[in-house]
């Protein structure tokens, strides 16, 4: 704990910096740099222990009075590279944030603890030996506890996810509402541009301003671009000021810190490592290993009005086909966004929009552990290259999810489906029909994909020759050096990760007051 306690609390903003018109040093106990679910729980945890924590976060903060229910707007402003960012090798589109609460101010505030199965199958892997679904029980019960995470209830489910359940139950699927971190949630189907109703407990209204009572200083629009070092000590991070939107970068700032933690999400710590001089990489692990979900999206049509803009935006599930290798979901998102999921053209595609309010969306996330890639540095850009390879095996996982997904909307009462696979018919009509998908000869570029969730390019693992970090998320390399972020996953999780991501934080927090 710093001997004059915890400093007074603040939210810095663009302007604030353009007034002060010159390059700037500020010092802390703790810098931590990205404002995601992670960071965020950092902060707060170790504010809460009586540290000078700074958390610095390259995105603006919103207010609901900024979000506008326009799925293309909406991404242009808070997402990277404007929500066109994507990879090569197997091309596939990737959201990522760029706000303060991160992936949480846009996400469907899905809370779903991994089963013991996946962090049995870590800690064999990975050597790891208290990573165990009972070891991290109480972080994840102390996150849930702090957020309200709760089941969705059905009066906001909505039609277009209650029929979700009707399907898996006329099949014997077990389903269930989704648990999410919502106060008062009006199901208005709306949470990828954000809450207007400020329901959703993102971290911009929930860790963050309990951290700032607590004297936490978060200072917003700093780009950080590289971690500053002597040996085996990180003693600070450096960058300029950005401009929200246009990316302009103003003056240079040095925060020097006696522990530093990079939560700036799985793509943007290994550049951020990469551009210190190959930090924390004697393992040569960083930036390798990448993984995704891909998700596959299924549209269904039924005969009755189903109202879709009513209903939690991600809020019935079925973790039934785990161990297959995908998890179901219902979901809805901004009419220009679904638009991509219509084939056609013309009068074809306006036949489809006019079908819209009979339509529900559910999708498929796979957990794709053969199909891996990396993350690289750019020359004068802190934006990384990304490659990555779909395998053939887990190609025919995502068709399979697909194929479920089918059955499931035919057992609900759906009169077609939009399957959205390259060579198959627009339109399936029945279960006999969506047959095709079962053993359809599928290709890369063959299925419509995109992924919310990365991970790996960190990775936790007990031996320091194989990974970047250790349990508690401090780099092997380096004594006062930690990541925080979805990066330090060793494997993809196979649910939704905001919430494990949520848990590792707070242990790790619990571990860095200890040392601190
Ligand atoms: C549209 C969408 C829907 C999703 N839905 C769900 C869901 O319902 N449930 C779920 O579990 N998961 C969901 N996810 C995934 C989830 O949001 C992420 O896994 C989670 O946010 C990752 O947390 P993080 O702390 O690792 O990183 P992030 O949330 O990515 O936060 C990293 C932060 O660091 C900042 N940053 C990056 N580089 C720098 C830099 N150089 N300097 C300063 N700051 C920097 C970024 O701007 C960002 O704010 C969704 C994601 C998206 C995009
Ligand atoms: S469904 Fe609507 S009200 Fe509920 S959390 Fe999402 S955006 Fe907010």
């Amino acid at each position: 704990m710093s001997p004059d306690g915890p400093g007074t609390g603040e939210v810095r903003v663009f302007s604030d910096y353009a007034r002060d018109g010159r390059d700037f040093n500020e010092e802390a106990d703790v810098v931590v740099v990205g404002s995601g679910p992670a960071g965020s729980v950092v902060t707060y945890e170790l504010a809460k222990a009586g540290h000078r924590v700074i958390l610095v976060e390259e995105g603006p903060p919103f207010t609901p009075q900024e979000f506008r229910a326009d799925g293309n707007i909406s991404m242009a402003r808070t997402m990277r590279e404007g929500g066109l960012r994507s990879t090569t090798g197997t091309f596939m589109p990737i959201l990522q944030a760029i706000c303060l609460g991160g992936g949480s101010l846009i996400n469907s505030a899905m809370c779903v603890r991994p089963p013991a199965f996946i962090f049995d199958q870590w800690c064999t892997r990975f050597d790891l030996d208290r990573t165990t679904r009972e070891d991290l029980d109480p972080h994840f019960d102390a996150v849930s506890e702090f957020l309200g995470i709760a089941p969705t209830p059905d009066e906001v489910q909505g039609p277009r996810n209650l029929l979700f359940r009707t399907g898996c139950d006329a099949l014997g699927i077990p389903s269930e509402p989704v648990d999410r971190n919502v106060r008062g949630c009006r199901g208005s189907g709306e949470c990828y541009t954000g809450c207007r109703a400020r329901a959703k407990q993102s971290m911009d209204i929930s860790y963050i301003p309990e951290a700032i009572k607590l004297g936490a200083r978060v200072l917003t629009s700093l780009q950080v671009q590289g971690v500053l070092r002597e040996g085996r000590r990180a003693l600070g991070v450096q960058g300029q000021v950005v401009e929200p939107f246009t990316g302009r970068t103003l003056h240079a700032f040095k925060i020097r810190a006696r522990w530093v933690v990079l939560a700036a999400g799985c793509m943007a710590t290994p550049v951020l490592l990469q551009k210190s001089g190959d930090l924390a990489n004697e393992s040569g692990q960083v930036g390798q290993n990448l993984q995704f979900h891909p998700g596959s999206a299924v549209a269904g049509v039924f005969p009755q009005d189903l109202s879709p803009i009513f209903g939690g935006t991600q809020s019935y599930q079925s973790l039934a086909f785990l161990e297959e290798g995908f998890k179901l979901e219902t979901m809805w998102s901004a009419p220009a966004a679904l638009a991509v999921r219509m084939p056609g053209i013309g009068a074809e595609l306006v036949k489809r929009f006019s079908e819209l309010p009979r339509t529900a969306v559910w999708d498929a996330i796979a957990s794709t552990h053969r199909s891996t890639g990396s993350v690289r540095s750019r020359f004068r850009s802190m934006n990384p290259a990304i490659r990555w390879q779909l395998h053939p095996e887990d190609m025919k996982i995502m068709l399979r999810s697909i194929h479920v997904l089918a059955e499931i909307f035919f057992a609900a009462g759906a009169e077609k489906i939009m399957p959205g696979v390259h060579g198959l018919p627009d339109e399936l009509h029945s279960a006999e029909e969506a047959e095709v998908l079962r053993d359809h000869p599928i290709r890369p570029g063959d299925l419509v994909t995109a992924s919310s969730h990365v991970f790996c390019t960190t990775r936790m693992h007990g031996d320091p020759a194989q990974g970047v970090v250790d349990e508690d998320g401090r780099c092997h390399d380096f004594d006062n050096l930690y990541i925080a972020d979805t990066g330090i996953f060793p494997r993809c999780p196979s649910v939704n990760p905001m919430l494990t991501a949520m848990a590792l934080a707070h242990r790790q927090a619990e571990a860095l007051r200890e040392r601190i």
